[in-house]
């Protein structure tokens, strides 16, 4: 995976993106668009952030990275079905078009990338911006606008890494939608722990709070079902009540966050009310938990946001929370 060599980075955190994610084509006025990539690294600009940060391009996942995921059979197939021209994989809500296969080799290999370079000391925390998203890829079906689920497959990656590989690996999701392929890709390990935040009911319809693990990852899955219409207040009681303390407990080695953005006020598809200084709370309340179980190692992978203004500021609040940690303002 090569580097950019843009200059920055004096922080420690790492902004990780890549060159074919603005060429996923999901068609006209499709919320999940290639100009909330270019929103984010616009806010960031206009904010300072940028010149904070060091920025590097990934490329492809290794296949064996992939396959520790999804099987074989799966990532031929949806290949194959995008190579043929198919509009979409598995069902409407996966839009895709020639470039998307590459799109999601490359947003996972990005996620990897930010993993490896936190793992061994080089970022303190790393922001990763991966389209198209993947916390409802489920192992072998596409769903809700993703292909890969790349959260898992850097969890999977961070414990399979030769140097600073670690076993215990924290995935705290606060996309406004429920988490359905991370939470089933990971609730039987036992080494993995999943929390999610979301509005319930609402898409993909999992979540509850009932759903606490199954087997040897039993009690490792923590679901905060947020009704619609909730706001900063009950989130943050959630998550500074149940997730944090819960996290804590767990004792992760890596802290790896699904930050979708779309619990913004602004967002259109929720109804939940968070404002851009909520993420950064919750960055925080993160970053102090990651500093005192696992030396403050994050990763956090872009999932949805589709109002652009919410995004941008959400996306650009948590950043900033992520360098106020590491030391660099
Ligand atoms: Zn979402």
């Amino acid at each position: 995976m090569a580097g950019s060599g843009r200059p920055g980075g004096k922080t420690g955190v790492g902004l990780v993106s890549s060159p074919s994610a603005g060429a996923h084509d999901t068609g006209p006025a499709h919320p999940e668009r290639p100009e909330r990539l270019a929103a984010i690294l616009e806010r960031l600009e206009a904010e300072g952030l940028a010149g904070e940060l060091a920025f590097e391009e990934a490329g492809a996942a290794p296949v064996e990275a992939l396959t520790r995921v999804h099987p074989h059979a799966y990532l031929e197939r949806i290949a194959a079905e995008i190579e043929e021209g198919r509009p979409w994989i598995d069902s409407p809500d996966v839009p895709v078009s020639p470039a998307s296969y590459r799109a999601a080799l490359d947003a996972a290999g990005a996620a990897i990338e930010g993993t490896r370079r936190v793992l061994r000391g080089e970022w303190s925390s790393a922001f990763v911006l991966t389209r198209p998203p993947g916390h409802h890829a489920e192992r072998d079906r596409a769903m809700g606008f993703c292909l890969l689920n790349n959260v898992v497959i850097a969890a999977q990656a961070a414990r399979a890494e030769a140097e600073g590989g670690v076993s215990r690996v924290a995935i705290v999701d606060w996309d406004v939608h429920h988490g359905n392929g991370t939470q089933h890709l990971t609730e039987e390990d036992g080494e993995l722990f999943y929390a999610s935040l979301h509005q319930f009911p609402h898409y993909p319809g999992t979540g509850s709070a009932d759903e606490r693990g199954r087997g040897a990852g039993e009690g490792t899955v923590l679901n905060c079902p947020e009704p619609p219409g909730s706001g900063g207040a009950q989130w943050l009681a959630d998550f500074e009540g149940r997730v944090l303390p819960a996290l804590e407990a767990f004792a992760p080695d890596l802290i790896l966050i699904s930050a979708g953005f779309d619990a913004h006020r602004l967002d259109p598809l929720s109804e939940t009310l968070l404002e851009a200084r909520d993420y950064a709370r919750m960055t925080a309340g993160l970053a102090e938990v990651a500093a005192r179980t696992c030396g403050g190692r994050m990763v956090s992978l872009l999932e949805g946001g589709y109002s652009l203004e919410g995004l941008a500021a959400s996306a650009a609040a948590h950043v900033a929370t992520l360098i106020e940690w590491s030391g660099g303002r």
